[in-house]
Formats: structure tokens, C-alpha cells, sequence
């Protein structure tokens, strides 16, 4: 008999929950039904608010092995087009944790375990936090900061999944010091597309283990993941100098990232407008004036850079003067910098406060057409240059950050794609953080968006400039081609392995479901 679509979940649903004549179960005795439910107001929606792709059913796991169950029933019958998708937190912005038709997975439904383990002085190695897939990194923040510890790498934003960073890459004004936080991991438990779960490391599955870091979902559901820890400081000085030429503002960025051992962070941002400065952090609300100084000036766009040095316990009045001995090298306009002191957990926090404030006027929970690159150093002033030529600076509503990362800080046999071209150890992560903004910017306005962003991406990513998208969408096969470069015949060849009927994160748009 033919299914429909629908009722064929409905029968696997039903297969699933009755589990005994199910040939792909072991054994029944560890089985209990699997919790699904037809959907959640979650499971089509992500950050973005530009895709919104029903699934036809969604799975609450409360264990690893359940979603195994999933997998392995799928992957071992001809049964239908299932197509499953691992939801964190949902902070994508095309719909990558989505599954049209299909089952998400909802990652917070699984027990938020945070195991941390710190090192003993006669131990050899790391300290390290054995934490579930679908824990946020800031309860993993929260949760080690109780033992004085604390992960190295981080994300702006602290309120995304450890399988859904672990999924891209993870970057921030750290990765230039320990790389991303892929770099940063010492062991997976992961779940394959055809059901299997495995723990795997450097040493132990290592091709599964490099190659579901920055697998975009598409080679395994991470259920647990072993994170680095080091020893958390307490306080950060926070430190903001601004910039009216590109090129000092990168060359001072470039010697930033070459001080690793004393400088702790480094960002920046294009300043383009007032909108800039309130966008970018509640923690320097003194300085909101300043812009209209600073456009009595003639360039059409000004540079900040942000640096931080954190106050080890021992060494409490040490970051004042790193502060002051790295500012005496650094070349901005005479007198605009400005520093704050705030606890390691407020720093690493910082979005939070951006956030609420934003929900606070509505403007949360609107569509966001960003756009996230990285550009080869030889690139970033022709980058620049095209963003300034796309977009309007004085009406610009988001933000524009800029900071330079090294490519001998990441794994090359992850599958992170990174440009290529020329091999330059310095690369510039560009964002273009754009809010949409219903009331001013209609549906044709977020397309135009859209469209704006596709002309900026087939510009930057052609042999001139050499960039590669970060987190990114491609409808077509050739340009997913194109992204991976070198990495696509590896990839293939691991999908091929790992996830062969093509079950996995169809919301990336890289695969078709096979039968
Ligand atoms: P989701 O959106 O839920 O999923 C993303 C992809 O990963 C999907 O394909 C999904 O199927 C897959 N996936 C999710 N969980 C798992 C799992 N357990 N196993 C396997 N696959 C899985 N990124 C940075 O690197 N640095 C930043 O500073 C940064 N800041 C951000 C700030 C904001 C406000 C937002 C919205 C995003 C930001 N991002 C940043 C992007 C972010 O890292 C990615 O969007 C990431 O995927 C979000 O994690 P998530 O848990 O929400 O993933």
C-alpha cells in the first residue's frame, strides 16, 4: 500500500513506539517509546525569521540511544524520504536546523549533563567539562565558573547549543589566541546517520571526530562533547580605541593578534553611523555623543577595535599596565580610547545585555539577513570597499564587525572551510549583522536584502578576493562545490560513510535524501 507522506511518519511514529516487530531494534527490553510530538512552535523557526519549514513531526529525546533508535530504523529500511534535523538553539538564519516534512530533533530535551573535571597537579593534560549536546555555553559557563574554570573559545553570543557551534565553527575575539572553538574539543559521543553511536577523538575515530567538527550536521548528531578548560580569571579590562583610516585600524588589529601572550581578545567594528555605537554594546553608554563629533569629520565610515586583557588572580594590578604598554604602540586617533573593568562572566556575556534591550523594543524577533565571511588579508580592503559600495552607511540598522583570525590556530582536516587562496595566515571574519525591522523594511526590503547579499558573496568569493562564507547558504550543488574547494572530495567521501541515504540536516541544502 502506498503511504501518503504524512501518514508514512504517522506508521514510522507508530513502528517506532511498538518497537518489538521492528527488525533494527537489538533489543526491545532497553527500548520505551520515543517522544514525539506533531510539532513545536520552535521547530520552524530560527533567528533568521526568513525560513519557516514545518517538519511533520518533532523528536524530544531523552537519551542518546533514542535518537540512535531514529537513525538506525531510518537508515536500515527503504521506508520513505525521512529527513532528520538536529535543533539547538535555533540561532541559524537560513533554516539549517530545519527539516521540511521531516523529524527535528530537539536537542534540549536531552538530560543537561555538565561533568566538569579539574585537572589534579600530578595529573597530566587538560582540565575539561563532559557536556550534552544540547547545553547553551553559557550554562556551561555558569556551571564551570563554580570550579574556577571556564572553556578558552567562545562565541559573541553565549546562548547557542555545543552541538550547534560545534556544528560551524565557533569564532570570537579569542580564536586568533586558541583557535575556534572546534579546536577546542577533546572527544565526541555522536550519533551517524545510520544510527551508530560512537565516541570519538584525535586518537580514536578520528576521521568521524575531524570531520563532524564544522560538519554543518551533516555526518552525525553530537550528543556529548569533551570541552578544554583552563583557569577562569575574575575581572577584564575592556578596552575600545577608535580608528579614522582602514588600514591603520588592520595593521593595529594585525599587531594585536601578535601579542598572544598579552593580550587576551581582539574584535572590531565599522562605525557607520550612531546606530553603530548603540548597537554595539550597553557597557560604554557614556560615549553615545561622540559619533556626532566624529562625522564633522569627512570619512564616510570610522573604525573601533576592541581589546581585552584579563586580570589573573595572582596578578591583580598586572592588566592596567599590559593595558597601557600595548596602547603606547597602537595608532589611533589621539585621545579616543575608553576602557571599562568588568567581571569575566559580564565580558563574555556582553550580547546578553544587547539582547535584552532589544527585546525590550521588539526588535528581537525580526528577520535578520546577515551575512558572515572570511577574507583572505590580501582581500580585506577590496571587501571593504564592495560592502561600503552595497550598503547606505547612514541609514545602515545592525552592525559591522571586523577581526582578523590566523589560520595556523585551526585543524586543517576539520571540515571548516577557511579561503584558500594564497594560503595567508591572517584572515579577516566579517559580519554584516543586519536587522529587518518589519515597520521599516517590508518584505520586498528584506528581499532586496537578500539579493544584496548574494551580489556581495559572488563578488567576494570569485578569485579576486578569495573569501569564504562562514555559517553558509547555497541553494545549489556547484557553489557547495565551489565553498568546500580542496575539502569536497573528503566530504563526499564522509558522507558517503557516515550519513549514506543523506538523512542529516537537509536545512543546510547540500544533499538530497536518497531512498
Ligand atoms: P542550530 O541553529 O540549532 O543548528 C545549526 C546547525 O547545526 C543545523 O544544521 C543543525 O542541524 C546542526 N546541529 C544543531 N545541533 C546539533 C548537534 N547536537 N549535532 C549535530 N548537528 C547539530 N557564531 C560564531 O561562531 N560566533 C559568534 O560570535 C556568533 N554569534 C552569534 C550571535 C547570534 C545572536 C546568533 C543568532 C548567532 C551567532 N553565531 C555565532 C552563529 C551560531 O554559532 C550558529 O548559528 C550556531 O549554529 C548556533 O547554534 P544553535 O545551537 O542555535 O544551532
Amino acid at each position: 500500500m502506498e503511504f501518503s507522506f504524512c501518514s508514512r511518519i504517522n506508521a514510522l511514529i507508530l513502528l517506532l513506539a511498538l518497537c518489538s516487530p521492528c527488525r533494527f531494534i537489538q533489543s526491545p527490553m532497553d527500548f520505551g517509546p520515543l517522544n514525539f510530538l506533531q510539532s513545536t512552535p520552535s521547530a520552524s523557526i530560527d533567528f533568521g525569521r526568513i525560513f519557516f519549514n514545518s517538519p511533520s513531526a518533532v523528536l524530544r529525546p531523552q537519551s542518546p540511544k533514542e535518537i540512535s533508535q531514529l537513525l538506525s530504523f531510518l537508515s536500515s529500511s527503504s521506508f520513505s524520504k525521512v529527513t532528520v534535523a538536529a535543533r539547538g538553539a535555533g540561532h541559524s538564519i537560513h533554516g539549517q536546523a530545519q527539516a521540511h516534512d521531516g523529524i527535528v530533533i530537539e536537542m534540549d530535551s536531552l538530560p543537561p549533563s555538565i561533568k566538569i573535571h579539574r585537572k589534579r597537579d600530578d595529573e597530566p593534560g587538560f582540565s575539561y567539562a563532559d557536556v550534552s549536546g544540547g547545553v547553551l555555553w553559557v550554562e556551561l559557563l555558569e556551571e564551570s565558573l563554580k570550579e574556577g574554570l571556564a572553556p578558552r573559545s567562545w562565541t559573541d553570543y553565549l546562548y547557542m547549543s555545543i552541538g550547534g557551534t560545534l556544528s560551524n565553527a565557533g569564532i570570537s575575539g579569542q580564536t586568533f589566541k586558541y583557535g575556534p572553538q572546534i579546536n577546542n574539543v577533546f572527544q565526541l559521543d555522536v550519533v551517524t546517520g545510520r544510527g551508530e553511536l560512537v565516541t570519538c577523538s584525535s586518537l580514536q575515530r578520528p576521521d568521524l571526530f575531524y570531520s563532524v567538527l564544522g560538519g554543518l550536521g551533516q555526518l552525525g548528531v553530537i550528543t556529548s562533547a569533551r570541552i578544554l578548560l583552563q583557569d577562569a580569571p575574575h575581572k577584564v579590562k575592556w578596552v575600545r580605541a577608535f580608528y579614522d583610516d582602514f588600514e591603520i585600524f588592520t595593521k593595529d588589529q594585525e599587531l594585536l593578534v601578535s601579542m598572544d601572550s598579552k593580550v587576551d581578545y581582539v574584535e572590531g567594528f565599522m562605525v557607520l553611523n550612531e546606530q553603530s555605537l548603540h548597537a554595539s554594546s550597553v557597557a560604554f553608554p557614556s560615549y553615545m555623543g561622540f559619533i556626532e563629533q566624529l562625522h564633522a569629520h569627512s570619512s564616510d565610515a570610522y573604525y573601533c577595535i576592541e581589546f581585552a586583557v584579563h586580570y589573573e588572580l595572582e596578578k591583580e594590578s598586572n592588566a592596567e599596565q599590559v593595558v597601557e604598554e600595548i596602547a603606547k604602540q597602537l595608532s589611533f586617533m589621539p585621545s579616543f580610547i575608553y576602557s571599562e573593568e568588568v567581571s569575566y562572566f559580564d565580558f563574555l556575556n556582553r550580547v546578553r545585555m544587547e539582547e535584552l534591550n532589544l527585546r525590550s523594543k521588539g526588535l528581537w524577533d525580526v528577520p535578520h539577513p546577515w551575512l558572515n565571511m572570511f577574507v583572505p588579508k590580501s582581500g580585506i580592503d577590496q571587501y571593504r570597499d564592495l560592502l561600503l559600495e552595497n550598503i547606505s552607511p547612514s541609514t545602515f540598522d545592525g552592525h559591522i564587525l571586523i577581526y582578523p583570525i590566523l589560520r595556523d590556530k585551526w585543524y586543517s582536516n576539520t571540515s571548516a572551510v577557511l579561503p584558500e587562496s594564497g594560503e595567508e595566515n591572517v584572515i579577516y571574519v566579517v559580519s554584516m549583522l543586519l536587522s529587518a525591522n518589519p515597520t521599516t523594511c517590508s518584505t520586498e526590503c528584506l528581499t532586496r536584502l537578500l539579493h544584496q547579499n548574494r551580489r556581495i558573496v559572488e563578488t567576494a568569493t570569485g578569485p579576486e578576493i578569495g573569501a569564504k562564507q562562514y555559517l553558509p547558504h547555497h541553494s545549489q550543488e556547484r557553489q557547495w562545490r565551489e565553498h568546500f574547494g580542496g575539502k569536497w572530495e573528503g566530504f563526499l567521501a564522509r558522507k558517503s560513510e557516515f550519513d549514506p541515504l543523506h538523512i542529516l540536516a537537509p536545512g543546510q541544502g547540500i544533499f538530497q535524501r536518497k531512498y
